[in-house]
Parts: C-alpha cells; sequence; structure tokens
C-alpha cells in the first residue's frame, strides 16, 4: 500500500495561481519514492472554505491521507491553522505539515495554533522527502532537516538544507500537472534565493542564489505557449516568480528573446520584477512586445530612505533612474511598466513621499505619453479608452518578524501590525492619519494617472 498524502492549496478568489510550490514536492517526492507514495493535490477556494467547510473536510478525508500537506501564505494563514486544527480533530493520526512563507517568519506560534506535527521551513522539497523516508520506515521525524517540530515541550528548529541542483526537481509543467488547471495564473521560476540584503525582505533570510538550467526554462515557457488556449480561454497570466529575473542579464536576455519570439502572438501576458539598475540596452532589445510587463523596485526617490532601506547597491541616483526609464521608452516602448513605491518607510516625512509620488506620476505619464501614438492619444480624449501602459504600484512596508527590519523600524519608533500583513501604521515622522491618506490616494491611482493624462492632452488642444 502506497503512503497517502494529500496537499491542499487554498487560494484567493480571481487571484488563482497554479500551487507550483505543492507541485514540486509531488515531482520531486514521486521522483524518489514512486509506487511508495501516492500524492494529491487538492484546491479550495476562500470561498469554498468558508461555506461549504464541512464538505471540504468530508473532501479531503476521502483521500484517506497518512500525511496532509498545507501551502500557507499570509493571506490564507488563518483558514489554514482552522482547518489544520478541525482535520486533528476528525482525525488525530492523520500528521499535519505546513509550509510557505508564512510559516518562515511565524514558526513556532503557527505549530501551536495549527496543532500541525510540524512545518516546513523555506524550500520544502528536500525536508518532505525527508518527512516521506521516515514516515515509511516506520521513524519519528525530530531530525528531518528544514523543519520545525515540537518535541515534549519544547520547539526544535532544525538546520537548513536547500538543493544545489534545481533541476533535481522534475518539472511540473513538463510532467503535465497543470494540465487541466483551472488558475488565472501561472507561476514560473527560473531561479531561487536573492543575493541581496533589503531588511524588509523576506529573501533576505533566504540567500543562496541558484538556477534552473537554461534548457529547462525554455522548455517550461514552450509548455505555457503551447498549452495556453487550452488552459484558460481568456488571457493567461505568467508571472515569473524570481526575485530579479535580471539578475543574470545575458541568460535573462535569451529567455526574453525566446519568450518574445514565440509569444508574440498568443493571448499570454508576463510579469517580470527586477530593479532599476539592471535594466539595460540589450535586455530592452529583446523585450518590445505588448505582452511584457516589468515591475521595477524603486522604492523611494529620498537617498536616505534608500540608506535606511540598505538598497544603495541597488538603486541608482534620480538622473541615472530617469535616463534608464527614457531608455525602455526608446527601446521597449510597447512593453508596460509598473514603478514600485514603498509607503511608511521609517524616517520618511510627508515631504519626502510627496516628492516620490509626483515624481513616479511624471515619469508614468511621461511613458504613456512618448509611447502612444497621436491616433491612440486622440482616442482616449473621445472616449476613456486608454489602454495604459505604464503603472504606480504603492504598497505598505511590511515589518516581517524575525527580518532586519524590525530593528530598524524600533529605531524610528513605528508601529506595525502584529498579524499579517504586518504593515506599518505609523513611524515617528508620519502619523496613522498619513500613511492612511497616502493608502488610499494610492489605491486610485490609475484613474488619478488618466484623469492627470486627459487634463495634459485639454490642455495640448486648447
Ligand atoms: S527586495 Fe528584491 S532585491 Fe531586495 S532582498 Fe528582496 S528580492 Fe532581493
Amino acid at each position: 500500500m502506497p503512503l497517502r498524502i494529500t496537499l491542499i492549496n487554498i487560494y484567493r478568489e480571481k487571484i488563482h495561481t497554479v500551487p507550483l510550490g505543492l507541485a514540486y514536492l509531488k515531482t520531486y517526492a514521486e521522483k524518489i519514492f514512486n509506487k511508495r507514495v501516492k500524492i494529491l493535490i487538492k484546491e479550495f477556494s476562500e470561498k469554498e472554505i468558508d461555506n461549504r467547510l464541512n464538505e471540504v473536510l468530508k473532501d479531503i478525508l476521502k483521500t484517506k491521507p497518512r500525511i496532509i500537506g498545507f501551502s500557507c501564505y499570509m493571506w490564507n494563514r488563518d483558514r489554514v491553522v482552522y482547518l489544520s486544527k478541525l482535520l486533528k480533530k476528525e482525525n488525530e493520526k492523520i500528521k499535519i505539515i505546513l509550509g510557505g512563507k508564512e510559516v518562515s517568519v511565524n514558526g513556532g506560534e503557527i505549530l501551536t495554533d495549527s496543532k500541525a506535527d510540524a512545518l516546513i521551513e523555506g524550500e520544502g522539497e528536500i525536508a518532505f522527502a525527508e518527512i516521506i523516508k521516515k514516515t515509511l520506515s516506520g521513524s519519528d521525524w525530530y531530525n528531518v532537516g528544514n523543519i520545525i517540530i515540537k518535541r515534549k515541550n519544547e520547539i526544535i528548529k532544525n538546520k537548513e538544507k536547500i538543493l544545489r541542483n534545481l533541476d533535481d526537481i522534475p518539472s511540473p509543467y513538463l510532467k503535465e500537472i497543470f494540465r487541466n488547471t483551472s488558475a488565472d495564473y501561472l507561476i514560473l521560476e527560473t531561479s531561487r534565493g536573492c543575493p541581496f540584503n533589503c531588511p524588509f525582505c523576506l529573501w533576505t533570510i533566504k540567500k543562496n542564489i541558484r538556477f534552473f538550467s537554461l534548457n529547462r526554462v525554455l522548455k517550461e515557457i514552450k509548455w505555457i505557449i503551447d498549452n495556453a488556449s487550452r488552459i484558460n480561454s481568456g488571457r493567461l497570466k505568467v508571472i515569473i516568480s524570481d526575485s530579479d529575473f535580471l539578475i543574470n542579464p545575458k541568460r535573462a536576455e535569451k529567455i526574453l528573446k525566446f519568450i518574445t519570439s514565440k509569444a508574440i502572438t498568443k493571448e499570454i501576458d508576463w510579469s517580470i520584477t527586477t530593479n532599476i539598475k539592471f535594466i539595460t540596452k540589450d535586455i530592452l532589445k529583446v523585450s518590445n512586445n505588448p505582452h511584457l510587463k516589468f515591475s521595477i523596485g524603486i522604492q523611494s526617490i529620498n537617498p536616505k530612505s534608500i540608506k535606511i532601506l540598505k538598497r544603495e547597491n541597488l538603486s541608482l541616483s534620480l538622473k541615472e533612474t530617469g535616463k534608464k526609464l527614457d531608455m525602455i521608452i526608446k527601446y521597449a516602448p510597447k512593453s508596460t511598466i509598473i514603478l514600485e513605491i514603498m509607503i511608511g518607510i521609517p524616517g520618511e516625512t510627508e515631504k519626502d513621499i510627496q516628492k516620490t509620488f509626483r515624481w513616479s506620476m511624471e515619469r508614468v505619464i511621461k511613458h504613456i505619453l512618448k509611447t502612444k501614438s497621436e491616433k491612440e492619444i486622440e482616442n482616449f480624449k473621445k472616449n476613456d479608452t486608454f489602454p495604459i501602459n505604464a503603472y504606480i504600484d504603492y504598497c505598505t512596508l511590511s515589518v516581517f518578524p524575525d527580518t532586519p527590519m524590525t530593528k530598524i523600524a524600533k529605531r524610528y519608533k513605528a508601529k506595525w501590525m502584529e498579524n499579517p500583513p504586518y504593515e506599518i501604521i505609523s513611524t515617528s515622522t508620519l502619523s496613522k492619519e498619513n500613511i492612511k491618506s497616502y493608502q488610499k490616494m494610492a489605491a486610485n491611482m490609475e484613474s488619478k494617472i488618466k484623469e492627470n493624462i486627459l487634463k495634459i492632452i485639454s490642455d495640448r488642444y486648447i
């Protein structure tokens, strides 16, 4: 009889992403244990958990699992913890494991709250395989690397083990795991880890950067392109989840070239994240495609804030940043840009935030007006149907437990939420009301951009 394991993904309505992390656990474990394991992935929406909990429980228990694994994130933590407790109550013999970003930052507390047997911290493949091995041989899990586990009343945190060669994990795409997915977003991982040290970021805890081989990444992209219309009848979105996709520019160039040469006629949007510094002419020359979206980390244009965020090595002077953005206008005018700005940086004053807000608005408007034709602009004036290709994404700084940001935030007498999403509430230089008003402004950014463009166009034609 194979060891039956059920992995559960609770997804958000409208932002349903494929459970790539769980699929990696499955393909990696199946490669090692073959027929000795039977691993199922089950997905439920938040609504299903809230409205038909009993059926969800029955559905899970029907799979007769000996182990249940959940991926736990900030936004689904409460539901995961609740479900985990209920499942334990139903059958305490079932072993429960939680993994995912959230457990990396608040381990002990989640372990106690959820009554789970273990948490997998950070990368899960090796730990999950070790757990299976121990279970198959009837041993306990206390020595499994990379897990947090309770022994008597003590919480033990075992040493991290990470995969050196990412290609050791068989590709869930090429193994056809997502063949019948109903997700709107596919996640593509071409690398793991981040070599930088931004104190607010969860990647700071997991540094080692490793890459999937280029050959494998290109095969996965081809699979996505070939299967896109079957997976999603609308517009399929692919998020490349790397910490900074352009960190290895030559490699990124090859991948982008492949995407834009193959995907231009397909209804797929590709999103990548990078820092302004890594944008180059060569990259842009292969990125002039309306299906490509660059999320560009700027955070603030205030040098003092950049220093507080320890991003001097990732940021450029205002002049150089402007030059890079002009380069996008010149070489990749068809692509879309999103400028990522942060609200609530300790030490920032209202004046600093306003400066960054004003600058980002000017840059976005410049981008739109310089990259759209006269005809498109004229149409916009008439009927407001202007597909804008530049946005601003204002996010509030989160102070995740155990990240170096907690120390910095305390130094600036900041207050932040005790629970997810751990957002800054106030700092020594920004009141609660100040932050709230900027958050409100940020929520209306798209209509503000359109309003400003309309005004500029109208003035132009007076
Ligand atoms: S913010 Fe970006 S560059 Fe900085 S540590 Fe996180 S992933 Fe790396």
